[in-house]
């Protein structure tokens, strides 16, 4: 399926396909066309399925057709954190860069003088964190009386980021008549009672997360504590292996710390992250492909799209939170039935996620221990998706709704392929 059989204005498709999106993901092709005829939207699913486009893509395309004085907030997206917010903004930037709407992103953290500023110069599209939002809501800056639209992205990290209550407050300020969207990775109850409450007869789409990994993969563990993961990395890349290697990074500095270390070891490396131009990943991109950068660093985001004919290695740093990131970053190798390894370093803080992974996939990755750094002592810690320590009881990957329950609820399946851009 292309985007161009989606009833899609063409200063949009002329944005897509800039952006070098080759197809609709299914949660794309799924909500955009009932999202732009006005229906509430319910989906289960998490970041990297697409699904920010699904929201922002259809959100576009309504408030460009009306006739807009640019005066009041039209459309709210509402999102856990700062990182988030200002990723989606940039994505409405991208996908709106032909139509004439504006938007801010406004978070908590920062001064609030340039975001009022720009507030008062008019926004259709307010992508916010709940914080920053009722602040300017209570200085009587904000409004929200002729909002059309409301997204409430990550429903589920709002709840174990403890933002419930913000997050009811303003949806009591939204008018009644209004379109919701609501997007979740997980449905505990209480998800499933909020949804309730503040959706009109929604379409609901599930997104199956991919679960198996290619067999010409060879994958194995490596246990080791934290402080000795770039010696371990050094090591590995001046011993055993002699290849192009794809390490991937949890965060953007911890990208560039890695790549640093190695450099200083002698191995010519680079990192690719979000806060990188476009300029510089797709120059970090061709000189990893033509041989002249050995190790390229890279989180998953920046990953999204990078297709390497023959790369044989993938270094997991660290595990991701979200077990289906480790089957996309190992399917980097081993395609079209090719010969792949990958190897993961796992450390306290990652064993919670080696676990759900290895659940996951259906099988126990193999844990090596012939290397100098192996450790038999590593204890379970615990952190949440911002690297802060987690408390017991909040969500976690065996939260995810059964099956069954999944069903009761009404949502119609989709499977999330990997989906790539035009290279
Ligand atoms: P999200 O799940 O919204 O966080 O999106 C994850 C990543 O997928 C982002 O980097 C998007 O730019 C990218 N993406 C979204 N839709 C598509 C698509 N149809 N084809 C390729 N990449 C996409």
């Amino acid at each position: 399926m292309s985007f161009t059989t989606l009833p899609l204005l063409p200063t949009i498709q002329k944005a897509i396909e800039k952006q070098g999106y080759q197809q609709p993901t299914p949660i794309q092709a799924q909500a955009i066309p009932e999202i732009l005829k006005g229906k509430d939207f319910l989906g289960c699913a998490q970041t990297g399925t697409g699904k920010t486009a699904a929201f922002s893509i259809p959100i576009l395309q309504i408030l460009s057709q009306k006739n807009l004085q640019h005066k009041n907030i039209k459309a709210l997206i509402l999102t856990p954190t700062r990182e988030l917010a200002i990723q989606i903004e940039e994505n409405i930037k991208a996908y709106g860069q032909f139509i004439s709407l504006k938007h801010l992103v406004i978070f908590g953290g920062v001064k609030q003088g340039n975001q009022e500023k720009s507030l008062k110069n008019g926004v259709d599209i307010l992508v916010a964190t709940p914080g920053r939002l009722l602040d300017f809501i209570g200085q009587g800056i904000i409004s929200l009386k002729q909002l059309e639209i409301f997204v409430l992205d990550e429903a589920d990290r709002m709840l174990d980021m403890g933002f419930v209550h913000d997050v009811k407050r303003i949806i009591k300020l939204l008018p009644q008549k209004r379109q919701t969207l609501f997007f979740s990775a997980t449905m505990p109850n209480e998800i499933q009672q909020l949804a309730s409450t503040i959706l009109n007869n929604p379409i609901k789409v599930e997104v199956t997360p991919v679960s198996s990994t290619a067999d010409t993969i060879q994958q194995s563990v490596y246990f080791v504590e934290k402080d000795n993961k770039l010696e371990l990395l050094s090591h590995i890349l001046k011993t055993s292996v002699k290849d192009s290697v794809l390490v991937f990074a949890r965060t953007k500095h911890g990208a560039d710390k890695i790549a640093r270390k190695l450099q200083q070891n002698g191995i010519i490396t680079e990192a690719i992250h979000g806060n990188k131009s476009q300029n510089a990943r797709q120059n970090a991109l061709s000189n990893f492909k033509s041989g002249k950068t050995r190790v390229l660093v890279a989180t998953d985001i920046a990953a999204r799209g990078i297709d390497i004919d023959e790369l044989k290695f993938v270094i997991n740093f660290e595990l991701s939170d979200v077990s289906e990131t480790y089957v996309h970053r190992i399917g980097r190798t081993g395609r079209a039935g090719s010969a792949g390894t990958s190897i993961s370093f796992v450390d306290g803080l990652d064993l919670i996620n080696l676990k759900n992974t290895e659940k996951l996939i259906g099988k126990k990755i193999p844990v090596v221990k012939d290397h100098p750094f192996h450790t038999d002592n590593l204890v379970v810690q615990k952190r949440d998706s911002n690297n802060k320590p987690f408390n017991p009881g909040q969500r976690n990957n065996n939260q995810k709704p059964k099956n069954a329950q999944r069903q009761e609820l009404g949502f119609k399946k989709v499977k999330n392929k990997n989906f790539d851009r035009k290279k």
